[in-house]
């Protein structure tokens, strides 16, 4: 059960607009265990996207809480360093049970803030969910390696040992999975963690933490401050902090991959994406007309695996062209929490005209603008940040349109003659996120398996996002650092291995196991 003052709704059962109508509940920290208001005189205000209603208000941690907050962290580490590894992971079985439990609850507040629909809510639960389940069966990856016998009596073997205190930096699109992708993990690997989520939307990620509290975490193992960019740099700085996670824009991950570097951290982070979709020409027409429109336009084109272009291979014909029109004119663009939303709003007003100005400019740079998602209006949500799907055709690639992440319900459609210059249009772009190829042919598929430059590879599966036990393997513009996010890659991060070389001399085992002559 979430403790009241963790929700930013009034009522589970009714996650109206009017719960917002009384004063808006100030976010918590949390630091040594306990849930705090901030004594910050500087607050933002967290705000719906469907309607800008006010739903919290947010503080810039000040640097003492922030200090606060690593102390505590690095206080409990020696304690759940030396924890043993099966009652951490019971600790994450609780956590999983407490999830499903709230699941509805963690959704809405994710819908309520985020903009997404209920059941893309549910998706950012679960997903994230799936995380924890793994770090239920962390033991296997923790195992070191042994060579006996290196050198006359001696062995040597390798262990895996925590790093310390870690940080999380959150991105405002995905804000359940991924605080998830990040603490669990580092937690069970027995490290503590201080967790930053995104100033946008951090009620979820507070809520999750009420429910690892509850699960049995003692008192600083998981921490959380609030803020932006000060908070930040205070991360990348402080010599407590062993190593960041990081979600979230290219901008912003790679100034904190650069910052955190240079203060001896490590940092693994992902950046943003520009995900294509190989259409060939044998493609099956409508389950590749709906695996597209929903993974260019589901979430409003907020997830960093969408499919933002769409390269047609033999060209983008009539055969495509109508029934993509089709589909995308079917979706229904509503608040998230609607019965029959299909598109929520984006996260802020700023976002929208970011992508409304990109669209001008696909336009003026003469790409076709074949449905046009920019001044639509929904009934009852006129103040909310929609951008209706938007499909542009005869996208180029030197269009700054098609250059830069949209990160809205856009999708550019391109021409390319043969699978080769597919290829060579995706690999020629500055990001390596993710890919799909729709197609009937399994050569097809496998030469782009083998020769497509990017690091999540779709065969006739849109958003092909890695289970928790494989990683979130992004490449080249997508990725900066060198071991991945969750699955074996993700331990490995949040450990570092130790190797022993160890020499037990044969004579030292007289007087403890005396000869069997001398007893008898
Ligand atoms: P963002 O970079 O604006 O914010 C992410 C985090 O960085 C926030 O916690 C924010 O407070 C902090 N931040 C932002 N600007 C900063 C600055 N100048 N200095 C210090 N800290 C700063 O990203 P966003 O808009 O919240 O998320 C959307 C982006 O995240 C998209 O680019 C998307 O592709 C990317 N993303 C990538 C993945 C992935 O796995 N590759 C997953 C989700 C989102």
């Amino acid at each position: 059960v979430l403790r009241a003052g963790h929700r930013f709704f009034a009522s589970a059962a009714a996650p109206s607009p009017v719960a917002a109508a009384a004063a808006p509940p100030k976010v918590k920290l949390l630091i040594d265990g306990q849930f705090v208001d901030s004594t910050t005189e500087n607050w933002l205000d967290v705000v719906n996207p469907a309607n800008q209603d006010v739903l919290g208000k947010l503080p810039l941690t000040t640097k003492s809480e922030f200090n606060a907050a690593v102390k505590a962290a690095s206080d409990a580490f020696p304690k759940w360093r030396a924890t043993p590894v099966p009652t951490r992971v019971r600790v994450m079985f609780k956590f999983q049970e407490l999830i499903r439990a709230n699941m509805e609850e963690l959704a809405r507040s994710v819908t309520m803030e985020q903009g997404k629909t209920l059941a893309d809510a549910r998706g950012d639960v679960f997903r994230g969910l799936e995380v924890v389940e793994t770090a239920c069966g962390i033991a296997p990856y923790m195992t070191g390696e042994m060579v006996e016998n290196v050198a006359g009596g001696i062995d040597c073997y390798s262990i895996r040992q925590p790093l310390g205190v870690v940080a999380g930096i959150c991105p405002f699109n995905f804000p359940a999975m991924v605080p998830l992708w990040m603490f669990p993990l580092a937690i069970t690997a027995g490290n503590t963690f201080v967790l930053k989520p995104s100033e946008r939307d951090p009620g979820a990620a507070v809520m999750l933490a009420d429910l690892a509290q509850q699960a049995g975490l003692p008192k600083g193992v998981l921490n959380i401050v609030q803020g932006s960019r000060d908070v930040v740099n205070w991360i990348c700085d402080d010599p407590a902090i062993r190593a960041i996670s990081f979600v979230g824009s290219d901008s912003a991950g790679k100034y904190i991959y650069a910052r955190g570097c240079a203060a001896g951290k490590r940092v693994q982070a992902n950046l943003g994406a520009k995900n294509h979709a190989v259409v060939m020409p044998d493609a099956d027409v409508d389950s590749t007309v709906k695996a597209l429109a929903g993974a260019a336009f589901g979430a409003a084109g907020q997830r960093c695996m969408a499919i933002s272009a769409a390269v047609f291979v033999g060209g983008f014909t009539d055969k495509w062209r109508e029934p993509l029109l089709e589909a995308a004119r079917g979706l229904k663009l509503n608040a998230g929490w609607e019965k029959d939303a299909d598109v929520g709003p984006m996260i802020s007003p700023e976002a929208k005209a970011r992508a409304e100005r990109l669209i001008a400019s696909g336009a003026a740079a003469g790409a076709q603008v074949l449905l046009d998602g920019r001044g639509v209006s929904v009934p009852g949500y006129e103040r909310g940040n929609f951008l209706g799907p938007t499909l542009l055709a005869g996208v180029t690639p030197d269009m700054e349109a098609y250059r830069e992440e949209i990160f809205g319900p856009v999708l550019s459609c391109m021409d390319a003659a043969t699978l080769d210059d597919a290829l060579a249009i995706v690999n020629g772009n500055e990001h390596g996120n993710g890919t799909a190829i729709f197609t009937r042919s399994g050569a097809a598929a496998r030469r782009f398996q083998n020769e497509v430059d990017v690091g999540m590879v779709g065969i006739n599966v849109p958003i092909p996002v890695p289970l928790p036990f494989f990683s979130f393997t992004g490449w080249r513009g997508s990725f900066a650092g060198d071991l991945h996010m969750y699955g074996r890659a993700g331990v490995q991060f949040y450990t570092q291995t130790k190797t022993v070389t160890a020499k037990w001399p044969a004579e030292d085992i007289r007087g403890i196991s005396a000869p069997a002559a001398t007893t008898s």
